[in-house]
């Protein structure tokens, strides 16, 4: 499986020729509202060449109509997926109720080689966290959230078994997890590898990630800070 860290909390990951996108913003449309990109998006959204994008909630940096629409009108063939409050927006802007599934908290999704599960997440309405599994890999996504006592225990349930990759954010703001919150969840989920994400996007919502990468090896779980837009081998990163 491979995996290429869109910037903000979007992943985009492949096996095969399966690729499923979470969360991608890859517009500067948020600048309109006074948060510009710090860095350039990796992908034109056209170029994303997803089959499947799930969106984990209803904001603006995971579902953004200025990605969305062009990866929809670009590929016919690609399907979104989220919460209720996701699909009925998607469905405003104009993509075909066929091409949507709902994939609430609990809920569970299969695309070609992919298995998608959907996690609570606590952060505006029905916003969810994910885990997908390919090649005998599990990657916890976990979307924006704040950090609760059942948090790791859900997705512990939802993902069957030892997490290889969990995704966390660490920006402490606007609903998010705290950088100590996130080594918190890592700490409870026990990982093989602990990434932190959702920083580095909006100069007044993002966060260093040296803390929270400490704290997690202080635990004697490995963890990495990717790097915008370089595709790696989830294998050659968990060696
Ligand atoms: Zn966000």
């Amino acid at each position: 499986m491979k995996l290429t860290w869109l910037g903000q909390g979007g992943f985009l990951l492949e096996s095969g020729a399966c690729r499923v996108a979470v969360d991608p913003y890859l517009s500067d449309a948020l600048a309109a509202k006074g948060l510009e990109r710090m860095s350039p998006p990796p992908y034109a959204p056209q170029a994303l060449a997803a089959g499947l994008v799930v969106c984990t909630h209803d904001h603006d940096d995971h579902l953004d109509p200025q990605t969305v629409m062009p990866i929809a009108l670009a590929r016919p063939d690609c399907r979104f997926a989220g919460p209720p409050a996701v699909v009925a927006h998607l469905i405003r802007l104009g993509v075909a109720q066929g091409r949507c599934d709902a994939l609430a908290a609990g809920g569970r999704l299969d695309h070609g080689c992919f298995s998608i599960a959907a996690t609570a997440a606590r952060h505006e309405g029905d916003a969810i966290g994910v885990v997908a599994e390919a090649e005998g890999l599990r990657v916890y996504i976990s979307g924006d959230t704040l950090f609760f006592d059942e948090l790791a225990r859900d997705v512990r349930r939802s993902a069957g078994g030892v997490m290889d990759l969990a995704a966390v954010c660490i920006n402490g703001r606007w609903g998010n997890m705290t950088w100590q919150e996130a080594a918190m969840l890592v700490g409870d989920l026990r990982p093989r590898l602990a990434i932190p994400m959702h920083y580095g996007m909006f100069a007044t919502n993002t966060a260093d990630p040296g803390p929270f990468l400490a704290a997690v090896r202080e635990m004697g779980i490995s963890a990495a800070a990717m790097e915008v837009g370089r595709t790696v081998e989830l294998r050659e990163l968990l060696k």
